[in-house]
């Protein structure tokens, strides 16, 4: 039985912990209370926002047989919104979206999925760790509280690929590579509304603006009241990083309202998460980081492209290696 520390449970620990044989004994470990990382909600009053990953889509087949139990479980299923692009103010294309090309969401929201998916694992929540050390062949794990874990016969770390360059011990081969790969922040504003807004469409891509998309939150299937979601660009995210949150949240009702035409009077609260690792342009093939002769590995949505299909792809593959022995 092969010892295995996975640290961070988003969706790549998470698949990762799931597809791994029954040789490894798996321990992950989680710097929040909740499983599921940029796969997350947040409560409003009488109203849920998923504030990271909004929908997803798949394509390929593994991926689809993986969604299909989660459907059957009654925690994914398809939303059919009336999705527009913007620009200017403007709508300049129109589509809805239907089951021949479906766009998935958690159910009765995103985080929905990770509490599903954590069912049963051994997860150690509340728990950040900040140094891997080497005991002769195995591996030490130290915590924010200089608590220590293990020994392990292996450790993956499925951060996000600023903090798995910060956590990797220097000697971890793809160590330069991986501390090459950046990743954009982006704002989450959430708009609890009086009422029904009455928008012209339930999500919209927004081009030549601050705003880079807003939807109609509690659009999606099983949400209750009236919930106004829209995440900045990421430039401007980058633009605003060090920025007073409240003066960010400000600027970011204001963007939203020019764009929808909203009026102030309609909200009823306003909330904001800042994203410091949010996503990333298309990656380079392998999909998963390994060295094998220090028994260190890294996955997660950065080895492909910021995408909830991307980080179950690279937990998938890194998991068929280390089932196949090597
Ligand atoms: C605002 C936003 C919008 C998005 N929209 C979409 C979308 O519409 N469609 C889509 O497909 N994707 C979207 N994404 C991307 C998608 O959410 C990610 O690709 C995916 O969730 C990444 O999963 P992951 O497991 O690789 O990483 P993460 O979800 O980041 O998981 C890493 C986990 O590690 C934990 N952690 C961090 N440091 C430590 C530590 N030192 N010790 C222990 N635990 C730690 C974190 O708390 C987290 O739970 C969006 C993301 C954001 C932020």
């Amino acid at each position: 039985m092969t010892t295995v520390a996975i640290i961070g449970a988003g969706m790549a620990g998470l698949t990762l912990a799931r597809h791994l044989s029954t040789d490894h004994k798996i321990t992950l470990f989680e710097k929040s209370s909740r499983p599921g990382g940029r796969v997350a909600s947040r409560d409003g009053t009488g109203v849920v926002f998923d504030h990271g990953a909004q929908f997803f889509t798949a394509r390929s087949p593994q991926f689809q047989d993986f969604l299909t139990t989660l459907i059957e479980a009654g925690v994914v299923a398809d939303w059919h919104a009336d999705f527009v692009e913007m620009e200017a103010g403007h709508i300049t294309a129109r589509r809805r979206w239907t089951e021949e090309f479906p766009h998935y969401v958690g159910v009765p929201n995103m985080a929905a999925i990770g509490d599903h998916l954590a069912q049963g694992l051994d997860i150690r929540y509340q728990t950040r760790i900040n140094e891997l050390s080497r005991q002769n062949q195995s591996w030490l794990l130290t915590d924010d509280d200089d608590r220590q874990y293990g020994p392990f016969d292996r450790v993956i770390v499925s951060l996000p690929s600023v903090q798995t360059a910060q956590l990797m011990p220097a000697e971890f081969c793809h160590h330069d590579v991986i501390s090459q790969i950046p990743m954009k922040p982006c704002y989450a504003l959430m708009l609890g509304l009086k009422q029904d807004p009455r928008l012209p469409f339930q999500a919209a891509l927004v081009k030549q603006a601050d705003i880079s998309w807003v939807s109609v939150n509690s659009s999606k299937p099983q949400r209750d009241g009236f919930a106004l979601l829209a995440h900045s660009t990421n430039k401007w995210a980058g633009q605003h990083l060090d920025s007073d949150l409240e003066k960010v949240k400000q600027m970011m009702i204001d963007n939203v309202m020019a764009v929808t035409g909203i009026s102030p009077d309609l909200i009823a609260s306003a909330d904001i998460k800042r994203w410091h690792y949010a996503n990333l342009p298309k990656q380079a093939p392998p999909g998963f980081y390994d060295d094998p002769s220090l028994k260190l590995a890294a996955c997660g949505d950065w080895c492909i492209k910021g995408r909830v299909e991307a980080a179950f792809t690279s937990a998938r593959l890194l998991a068929e290696q280390l089932n196949n022995g090597h």
